[in-house]
């Protein structure tokens, strides 16, 4: 199968999304703006208002993420995506966030609309892929959770600079682009890559 444009998605909290070609999206000033009405409401203990904008909320995620679910598939000949999983981080402070961040779904509407386009997709496991630096393989960048404040750093081996979330869509892409070449299911091995 030859794929000639293709893409690696990391999703995150600071940024919704992150790809392989260096964009970054997050979710418009509107939903911002409907979480602080939210918080409001909540405080005030107005559950029927809190319930209404919880809805909106919702409703304005979902609408989003149909949009940017879009553009990717109308864009790209193969899509891969980390599996990044909330249930880790849902024990950290940060679990309102994960759990409202839409994950799932927006995985859900890319395989389905990647399916009906003739789009290849693939959900990669990411292990490693927010560690290791996309130019030499080599696992210098921040650790996983203990380092999620970190969102850029240099490469000490080989002196890249990376956007913590491109670095790992990068190398989401990588571990995709292999797995389509061999066209058999394969663990990321960022070692084996580096000797490659
Ligand atoms: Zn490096």
């Amino acid at each position: 199968m030859q794929v000639e444009k293709s893409v690696g998605i990391d999703l995150g909290l600071k940024d919704f999304a992150a790809t392989s070609d260096g964009y970054l999206f997050t979710l418009d000033r509107h939903y911002r703006k409907l979480e602080q009405e939210l918080a409001k409401a909540q405080r005030a203990n107005g559950k029927a208002r809190a319930r209404a904008i919880h809805a909106k909320i919702k409703n304005s995620r979902k609408d989003q993420l149909h949009k940017l679910s879009t553009a990717l598939v109308e864009e790209y000949g193969a899509i891969f995506i980390g599996n990044v999983n909330a249930s880790p981080l849902a024990r950290t402070r940060m679990a309102k966030s994960v759990l409202d961040a839409g994950w799932s779904s927006f995985r859900t509407m890319l395989q389905y609309k990647s399916d009906d386009a003739g789009v290849w997709f693939d959900e990669v496991d990411e292990a490693y892929s927010t560690q290791a630096c996309s130019c030499c393989k080599r696992r210098t960048g921040p650790k996983s959770l203990e380092g999620l404040r970190i969102r850029e750093w240099p490469c000490p081996e080989c002196g890249a600079y990376h956007h913590r979330d491109i670095n790992s869509a990068e190398n989401i892409l990588t571990v995709g682009r292999r797995r389509l070449a061999e066209g058999i299911p394969v663990l990321p091995a960022p070692s084996a890559a580096a000797a490659g």
